[in-house]
């Protein structure tokens, strides 16, 4: 029996778990792909306080074994369900059931990608899933964000801070994004809407060299060059399947605010996988200490 269980082995989960054991708690961390979550990819980290400048998988890396050797276990599974007996909640996962006195859903979320052809082969040489990680890269260079969100516009104004040429790529002529941030960037001298315009591929040999795209309403073909393309077009929650155990919001984010409480006595959830306005490294970090004392208070309650 495990005092706490987490799902997911990213920022949230592995600090959930240094904290678990540091109370003294019994704790397993379970991963279904890379234990160190989406922060993996990024080639530096340099937004952490205290850490100047890391590599995404050294940092993942050092965060996974500060975990173990604190004695947090480990088991890189896919969880299936989670279910609750007799006040025992039980992980059930394509191996195997670990019964839990308490559960932190730490479950991060995917980027959303565009699906084209390069974009994959790409990434990490000129293709970012997050600006405020990767953004500082791209100092005097030409960039596009593609997506019309409040992610993308909010990305669009820190980039037009380090780079000398922002465009800002979206399929429609409206933004689903707020106004007042559209206003700001129509001030900014180096930043350009190309609306009503999809991404049919981004191309470069080695590393990004443009973006090929379509004008939906002409249907003109044409290409912008950039050094750096960042896709803003939404995260996907992976919560299916905890639907029913805890309350999930609209979008599929578990319901919890500050205190990492969700709808159900004992199960907690921190970081990306939460409703919260803010996804980052250090947020994420933040919630996973706060999840693992109130799930360390619980057990004092009730065990
Ligand atoms: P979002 O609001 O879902 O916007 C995604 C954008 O990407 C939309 O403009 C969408 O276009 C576009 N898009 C989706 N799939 C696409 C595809 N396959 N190809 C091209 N474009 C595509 O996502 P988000 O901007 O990440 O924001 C997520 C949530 O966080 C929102 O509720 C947002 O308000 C919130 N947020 C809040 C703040 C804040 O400061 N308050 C900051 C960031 C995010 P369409 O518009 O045509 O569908």
């Amino acid at each position: 029996m495990y005092d706490i269980g987490i799902i997911g082995g990213g920022t949230a989960g592995l600090t959930a778990a240094i904290y678990g054991q540091r109370a003294g708690k019994r704790t397993l961390v379970i991963e279904g792909l890379n234990f160190g979550g989406q922060i993996v990819n990024s080639p530096k980290v340099e937004n952490y306080p205290g850490l100047e400048s890391i590599s995404g998988s050294k940092y993942s890396m050092n965060l996974l074994n500060q975990a173990m050797k604190l004695g947090a276990e480990t088991a890189s599974e896919r969880v299936k369900e989670v279910r609750e007996e007799n006040g025992i909640k039980i992980i059930v996962t394509d191996q195997k059931e670990y019964p839990c006195k308490a559960v932190i859903l730490a479950t991060g979320v995917a980027h959303r990608h565009l699906g084209i052809p390069q974009e994959e082969a790409l990434a990490g040489s000129g293709v970012s899933y997050c600006a405020t990680c990767d953004g500082a890269f791209f100092r005097g260079k030409d960039v596009a964000v593609i997506g019309g969100g409040n992610t993308a516009l909010q990305d669009a104004e820190f980039l037009s801070n380090y780079c000398n040429k922002v465009y800002v790529v979206h399929r429609r002529d409206e933004f689903r994004g707020e106004s007042n941030l559209v206003d700001v960037l129509k001030e900014k001298d180096n930043v350009e809407f190309v609306l009503d315009s999809i991404v049919k591929d981004i191309e470069g040999k080695f590393m990004v060299e443009r973006l090929f795209l379509r004008n939906k309403k002409t249907g003109e073909d044409f290409h912008i060059p950039v050094s750096g393309v960042f896709v803003a077009i939404g995260q996907i929650p992976q919560n299916e399947i905890f639907d029913g155990l805890v309350r999930l919001d609209e979008n599929g984010f578990i319901l919890a605010s500050e205190d990492c409480m969700t709808s159900h006595p004992g199960i907690f959830a921190a970081g990306d996988c939460r409703t919260k306005e803010v996804r980052q490294l250090t947020t994420a970090a933040a919630d996973g200490s706060v999840a693992a004392l109130a799930a360390c208070k619980y057990l004092s309650m009730n065990f």
